[in-house]
């Protein structure tokens, strides 16, 4: 059903000229998706600037049963901002609430509004001399109130946890208006449910998260960056082993990437510069943070030459080579983007059997289409796989873009058959809501349907998604 005319009224009176937008040329950049692979229309976006509007819009939403699609920089990957096609939902974009409401530098927390720019918390933390570690490729884009509804991981969970473990206090917009003020900055609070954990990953489906206290933690004294080139995952799990022994523990990054990723990123991405002269079949971009970081990877590097686990390496030697480095990997996603057709996964097993995971669907994919390319990289110490596929030549896309479910189906039923998970950091959304039906054990999807009803009996959070 289409909104009424006079519901939008209402709901255009609430935030202002500034904070409404119906005019679809100005929509249209709000209905993008970072997959394209749906679209859905609404008659108006809400820019609120402040929680009491923010729980006045959800009041109107809840009596008028008017679906609200929460939205924060819209960099998800699962289609979680993606609105119905009837027009019947409107956005609730939190952006214009930017503002970091405080930092204690005793208490280690800094407060911020929900449509805080990641990059701007990691850079408030660091002028008070603290470091927030939450980091991910889109850190100049997303927004922590989208951060924390997705439960992102990024680059440093290894060390520091994703973002779940970095919240000690939400301030929530709930499914009827009412605002749940468990602001908070106690790490210890034992009076019953943790209720913050319950939207944390709920990907706008319980409420609106308008704000949170979060976790920030010493700025490290040394920091040491490589590329490594190794014969294969186990090998690198195995450096992995040795470096984490070695620094005490200080092992902030381990990502990995197969050679035809680094072909893709130096084909597709300009600037970047392989560092090494010869051609390996893998490399892991390793980062190690604390005191003597640099002696404990140059120390575990040499011992891991002489075991056969290292081919080579490059410590760098500044940050900007640093940089560098990391750009390669960050921009393997646009590198695959950039080449054509290409589906994408992000699957997590236990650490220990990536490389099993990874020989398995290599033979399966190949056996169901041969010559079809993997780009196999992504946070290896973390176990979690962005098992990506790409057409053997791209003239032959729509075949294989045809062949989607049956190779998708291949990756997932060998993550889950290793122990895994068929999303291990960018949630379920639309993309893979059913998908998750099939894996997950009914008792979990009816623990999740109740939490759902109970919050939201009408519906109207985030319709669609995750369940
Ligand atoms: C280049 C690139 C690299 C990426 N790398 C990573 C990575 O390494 N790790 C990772 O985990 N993700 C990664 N992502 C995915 C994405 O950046 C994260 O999911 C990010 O956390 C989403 O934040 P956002 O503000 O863009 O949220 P959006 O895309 O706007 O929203 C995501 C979901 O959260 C909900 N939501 C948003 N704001 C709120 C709110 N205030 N209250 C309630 N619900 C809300 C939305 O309804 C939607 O379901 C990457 C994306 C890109 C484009």
């Amino acid at each position: 059903m289409p909104i009424a005319a006079a519901t939008l009224a209402r709901l255009k009176a609430v935030v202002g000229t500034r904070g409404a937008i119906d005019d679809p040329a100005a929509i249209a950049p709000y209905l993008e998706e970072q997959r394209g692979l749906f679209r859905g229309t609404t008659p108006l976006v809400l820019r609120p600037s402040s929680t009491a509007e923010v729980a006045a819009i959800v009041a109107i939403c809840a009596e008028t049963r008017t679906g609200i699609v929460p939205q924060g920089g819209n960099t998800g990957m699962v289609g979680g901002t993606v609105l119905a096609a009837d027009g019947s939902q409107v956005i609730v974009n939190v952006s214009r609430m930017n503002r970091i409401r405080a930092l204690d530098p005793a208490n280690n927390t800094i407060a911020v509004e929900a449509g805080c720019v990641l990059a701007d918390i990691q850079a408030a933390a660091a002028a008070a001399g603290r470091l927030f570690p939450l980091s991910l490729a889109a850190e100049g884009s997303c927004q922590i109130g989208g951060n924390l509804s997705t439960n992102a991981g990024g680059t440093n969970v290894l060390r520091y946890g994703n973002a779940r473990s970095f919240v000690l206090g939400l301030e929530v917009v709930l499914p009827d208006g009412r605002i749940w003020d468990g602001l908070r900055g106690l790490r210890k609070d034992n009076t019953g449910y943790d209720l913050k954990q319950l939207f944390i990953g709920a990907e706008g489906t319980l409420g609106i998260i308008t704000a949170a206290v979060l976790k920030l933690f010493p700025q490290p004294t040394d920091v040491a960056t490589a590329m490594i080139a190794a014969p294969d995952p186990a090998a690198a799990l195995a450096l992995l082993g040795t470096v984490q022994a070695a620094s005490s523990d200080q092992v902030t990054a381990w990502e990995f990437m197969p050679r035809y990723g680094i072909d893709l990123t130096l084909k597709n991405v300009p600037g970047n510069a392989d560092p090494f002269a010869d051609r390996h079949p893998w490399y892991v971009l390793a980062e190690v943070a604390g005191a003597a970081a640099r002696g404990a990877l140059e120390a575990s590097l040499e011992r891991g030459l002489a075991a056969g686990q290292v081919r080579d390496a490059v410590i760098a030697a500044s940050d900007t080579q640093a940089a560098a480095l990391w750009r390669m990997r960050e921009t393997m996603p646009e590198a695959q983007k950039r080449e054509g057709a290409g589906i994408r996964h992000d699957i997590a097993v236990p650490v220990s059997r990536v490389p099993d995971f990874i020989a398995a669907a290599d033979r399966r994919i190949d056996a169901a289409r041969p010559g079809t390319l993997v780009i196999a990289y992504g946070h290896l110490g973390d176990g979690n796989v962005h098992y990506n596929l790409s057409p053997a030549a791209q003239a032959e896309a729509a075949a294989f873009l045809a062949a989607r479910p049956a190779l998708t189906r291949i990756v997932h039923d060998a993550a889950v058959e290793f122990g895994g998970t068929i999303s291990a950091e960018h949630g379920l959304g639309l993309l893979k809501r059913d998908e998750n039906r099939r894996y997950k054990p009914e008792v979990e999807l009816a623990l999740m349907r109740t939490i759902k009803a109970a919050l939201d009996p009408a519906g109207i959070m985030n319709p669609g998604k995750m369940l």
